[in-house]
């Protein structure tokens, strides 16, 4: 059974510049892969970002506070989406930031058309990879060591490009426990 409860809502914030086909695409494929519902629905503004004056990017940890706050209580976990460039203070930049174990995740589509062969197909298995690896970190999953594991930490494009979109047995193992955990927590 499905219910509202059970919605991961994933958030543009103000026009990425990808079209609204791509964003359905990820939708489906965030479905698949979780088994939520998905809900695709803005809930901040391209105005509400605050930009780091001297670093003209976007501090990833502040916006994950806000989005949480603004997160809508049918949303089991929310799916912020920018083209701003992100960052944390002892990183140049990211390619998002999620709460572990926590509702909210941020993707950033700033880098993903770096590296070789951006193309259009490229450039959303990346997103797809990306948002499907913050949103299990908000499942309480870390950094696998497994390169090929969508769970795995990359530090560039051609690393992304050379993971999978799926999760290696371990880790699949550890979001069945904690999705599990979820369901037995909604139901007492
Ligand atoms: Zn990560
Ligand atoms: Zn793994």
């Amino acid at each position: 059974m499905t219910s509202k409860e059970h919605t991961i809502v994933i958030s543009p914030i103000g026009d990425l510049g990808i079209g609204g086909e791509l964003l359905e695409h990820l939708a489906r494929e965030i479905g698949l892969f979780f088994g939520y519902n998905t809900d695709i629905r803005p809930i901040i503004e391209e105005k509400d970002l605050t930009f780091d004056p001297i670093r003209k990017q976007v501090y990833s940890t502040t916006l994950l506070d806000i989005l949480s706050i603004a997160s809508p209580p049918e949303a089991v976990k929310l799916l912020a989406i920018t083209k701003a460039d992100l960052f944390i203070p002892i990183f140049t930049h990211v390619y998002g930031e999620a709460q572990l174990g926590g509702k909210a995740c941020i993707l950033s589509t700033y880098r993903f058309k770096d590296g070789l062969y951006p193309d259009a197909q490229t450039f959303l298995s990346r997103i797809v990879k990306e948002a499907i690896h913050e949103l299990s970190h908000t499942f309480s999953l870390r950094h696998c060591r497994d390169a090929a594991c969508v769970m795995h930490y990359c530090r560039s494009m051609k690393e992304v490009d050379r993971k999978s979109k799926q999760l290696c047995r371990y880790c699949a193992v550890l979001l069945r426990d904690e999705m599990e955990r979820l369901s037995k927590l909604n139901a007492a």
